[in-house]
């Protein structure tokens, strides 16, 4: 057996890095841990607690990306590990139903009135997957309307100009997914109400649904302005095709009700994720209970999974949406993550630099532009050397943010007022160093 490494390897990331690209792809388990956006080693996690995860070499990082989205509460929230601890110990996994189920099921659907019902998955491309295969055999119809920039997850229907890891990697499609699996994904320009209108023109009647992150978080954060979701809304209803908002991000990240909350929209499918598992793999999709009373054993769309509602992660789950429905709790948060964004603007502006950012409830993201940029191609205009730049400064500082220009980044609850001062005044430093 290896032996743990100790404070003083200060090369210990390296070493790790050079034995899991031995035995692992590109010596990671997702492709944006891989750091080949930004360049360099990435950092491989001892621990965490509350704002902060510890690497191999024993270096501190105030954690901006919490697991990409799950850690609303910080690390090892005492009352989560206790949860997670008690459940452990009456065992992890049945394949037969439990009380837990039902009660995270009644949790999540107090809190999102559009879905009164909801199944119980254990990952976000898992619950995108089935919510389209749901649309399709609920409307008996295959097109579906995905927006340039948006991710999904990773089924090969969706796979097809999606945002982050592939956008990083300039790979709009995977290879791997025939032309024909994707000939019923209509690809569009999110906020573009023209291209929206003539889409449903050409092809309402052959639309099953349309699916969008109604806030994007996987170009970076970008708002569906509100013309445009509430164009979405009606075109769906006109035509009979299914609303699908994917929160798999946004959820009880952005607000208690999510994105639809803030919009102010009622989709006909919730996709979830993240958040609801508190980190552990669990995720969602939920709707009208005529729809999904279509899935099996009811209905002829079927969809299951072993893993599927798992004691242990429904406990995590659980624990985590007590913790967030407590009065005042998304008020703090996003006090919090403004309170980061405005600092980080002031900076910016300071050192007269091209700078702008944007966020709502826990979620945020900037950008190395003037204007906050509306879609995928405006994003792309960023310039990623200038963003490297400021990603290696913060990492340097001991500030992990997403080792992507195209990822959106998240504050948690366990974020001091000192963790959003130590971060501004690090990306100062840095800008005040960077030509204008
Ligand atoms: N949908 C959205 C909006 C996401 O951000 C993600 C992951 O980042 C997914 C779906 C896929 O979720 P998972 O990585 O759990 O499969």
């Amino acid at each position: 057996m290896t032996a743990l490494f100790t404070m003083s390897d200060h090369n210990a990331n390296d070493i790790l890095f050079e034995r899991a690209r031995a035995v692992i792809p590109g010596g990671v388990n997702s492709p944006v841990r891989a750091f080949r956006a930004v360049g360099g080693t990435p950092r491989f996690v001892q621990r965490a607690q509350g704002a902060y995860f510890w690497d191999a070499a024993g270096q501190r990082y105030i954690d901006y990306i919490g697991s990409w989205g799950p850690m609303i509460l910080g690390h090892g929230h005492p009352a989560v590990v206790e949860a997670v601890q008690r459940a452990v110990t009456d065992g992890f996994s049945f394949g037969a139903p439990t009380e837990r189920e039902i009660e995270l099921a009644e949790a999540i659907l107090a809190l999102l009135p559009s879905m009164e019902m909801v199944r119980l998955v254990s990952s976000g491309t898992e619950a995108a997957m089935s919510a389209l295969r749901l649309a399709r055999g609920a409307t008996d119809r295959k097109y579906i309307i995905k927006f340039e920039g948006c991710y999904h997850g990773h089924a090969d229907a969706l796979l097809v100009k999606a945002g982050s890891g592939l956008a990083t990697f300039g790979n709009p499609t995977s290879a791997g997914v025939p032309p024909e699996v994707v000939q019923h994904t209509l690809v569009l320009e999110y906020n573009n109400i023209a291209q929206l209108e003539e889409a449903f023109t050409l092809h309402g009647h052959e639309i099953a649904g349309l699916m969008i992150e109604a806030i994007a978080g996987n170009m970076n954060f970008v708002r569906a302005g509100s013309d445009f979701a509430k164009r979405c809304r009606e075109l769906c209803t006109q035509h009979g095709a299914l609303l699908i908002f994917d929160e798999v991000m946004t959820g009880f990240r952005v607000g208690l009700h999510g994105a639809q909350g803030v919009l102010g929209i009622r989709p006909d499918l919730t996709v979830l994720g993240k958040v609801i598992g508190g980190g552990m793999p669990l995720a969602a999709f939920g709707g009208p209970r005529a729809i999904m009373e279509q899935l099996a054993p009811l209905g002829p769309v079927y969809q299951a999974g072993t893993l599927s509602g798992n004691p242990v992660a429904t406990a995590c789950g659980l624990a985590t949406l007590k913790e967030i429905a407590k009065p005042g709790f998304y008020e703090a948060l996003s006090q919090k993550t403004r309170s980061l964004v405005e600092g980080l603007k002031a900076a910016a502006a300071a050192e007269g630099q091209p700078f702008s950012a944007d966020s709502e409830g826990g979620m945020f993201g900037f950008f190395l532009l003037n204007e906050l940029p509306q879609n995928y191609a405006e994003v792309m205009t960023t310039d990623s050397a200038r963003f490297n730049m400021l990603f290696h400064g913060l990492l340097e500082r001991g500030v992990y943010i997403a080792p992507a220009l195209y990822e959106a980044g998240f504050v948690s609850a366990a974020h001091s007022d000192e963790d959003i001062a130590a971060t501004i005044e690090a990306a100062r430093q840095i800008f005040s160093k960077a030509a204008p």
